[in-house]
């Protein structure tokens, strides 16, 4: 009786216990390899990399979203900026005389002529703020007050002049 329980005990060792712990064994030293060559890899071709790996990781959850709004919204407001500088210089411009029209460029040597788009032979500041046919006019006083007349009249000129 007692050598057939030992022989029993015997085989439920040979045929379950020793699969499961050479099983064991395997993956254990699998787990150990694998986590070596990753601590050796990432610390010898760069310390950074797994750091790197982590904030990219980090980028693909909602701080993604809000990273685009904010770029969005720092771009609109430099373009809002660029926009007014744009006003700002050309309303100067037409208080001192001196924009880029078609007279100017032309006498620079830029143009081959001086025509107005609308037939006028020679645009220059004054024809624009006033004579020109083709565009909303406005008077010195208004470029003084920055009237809306002033306002419509930089919004159609500040990319031209
Ligand atoms: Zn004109």
């Amino acid at each position: 009786m007692a050598s057939k329980t030992l022989g029993f005990t015997q085989y439920l060792v040979v045929i379950v216990v020793v699969p499961v712990v050479v099983v064991v064994v395997v993956v254990v030293v699998v787990v150990v390899v694998v986590v070596v060559v990753v601590v050796v890899t990432s610390s010898c071709s760069s310390p950074n990399s797994s750091v790197v790996f982590v904030v990219v990781v980090r980028d693909d959850d909602d701080d993604d979203d809000d990273d685009e709004e904010e770029e969005e919204e720092e771009e609109e407001e430099e373009e809002r900026r660029e926009l007014q500088r744009k006003d700002w210089v050309t309303l100067n411009r037409a208080r001192a005389k001196v924009g880029k029209t078609a007279s100017t460029l032309h006498k620079w040597k830029l143009r081959p002529n001086s025509e107005c788009p609308c037939g006028n032979q020679n645009q220059t500041m004054d024809h624009i703020l006033s004579e020109c046919t083709e565009e909303p006019h406005c008077t010195d006083q208004d470029l003084r007050g920055c009237t809306d007349a002033a306002q419509a009249w930089i919004t159609h000129w500040r990319d031209k002049i």
